[in-house]
């Protein structure tokens, strides 16, 4: 498969347009689109998902499904909206019939995800699950063992807070989850006002290219 030619573009809409046609992986031949990202694209605030499932790909916009839903209630109650941060996902394209991203697939997709962290320059990266937090932690400490434990990361060539939340699906159906992902959400205002003090002691950027992104099985990440 060809890599689509991206010509440095400028702006993240400049970016959107210019991988929309991506073919960088299997998925392009399954999508309805591509699902680049959306909110403020200067947010403070960056949230990575997975990838898009059915009515994502259907609508071209991340977490519009159920998931979604309580992403933007959590949201609502530390007086966040959408529009206020940016979401998106480590895939851009939707995974048949929802399974779990593949190896590959993340390490096709990783440098949009890092293009996308350059040009919006968030102060705090919340990873939702599993995959977003190993891919950008650079580490394989599952979500259950790093959630709600900000960290200061160099990453893209930035000193940012990574601060790693349980995924709103997995959540969805497990109440206990739930509670300690809206405990973790409360906190969220005070590590974004720690994410803007000048940056702490930040850990060396983990390798990502041209390494694999993940060293272990896709099907033994799961939600959590
Ligand atoms: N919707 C998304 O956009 N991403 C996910 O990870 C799950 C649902």
């Amino acid at each position: 498969m060809s890599a689509v030619p991206v010509a440095s573009p400028e702006t993240l809409e400049e970016y959107a347009a210019a991988t929309a046609g991506c073919t960088r992986c299997r998925l392009a031949e399954g999508r309805t689109q591509v699902v680049f990202g959306a909110g403020n694209p200067r947010a403070d605030l960056m949230f990575v998902g997975e990838a898009p499932g059915f009515h994502e790909d259907k609508q071209g916009v991340p977490f519009v499904g159920q998931a979604g839903k309580l992403l933007e209630r959590l949201l609502a109650g530390v007086g966040l909206w959408r529009d206020d941060v940016y979401i998106t996902n480590v895939l851009m394209c939707r995974p048949p019939g929802n399974r779990d991203p593949q190896a590959d697939e993340i390490e096709a997709c990783e440098r949009h995800l890092f293009r996308k962290i350059e040009l919006i320059e968030p102060k705090v990266i919340a990873t939702l699950g599993n995959f977003a937090t190993k891919l950008l932690s650079g580490r394989p400490l599952g979500i259950t063992r790093v959630h709600g434990q900000e960290h200061a990361l160099t990453i893209a060539g930035r000193s940012v807070l990574l601060y790693p939340l349980y995924h709103p699906a997995a959540a969805l159906y497990t109440p206990a989850m739930l509670k300690v992902l809206e405990a973790d959400f409360a906190r969220l205002p005070e590590v974004i006002g720690r994410g803007a003090q000048p940056a702490a002691v930040a850990e060396p950027e983990p390798e990502h290219d041209p390494e694999p992104a993940v060293e272990a099985p896709a099907e033994q990440l799961g939600l959590f």
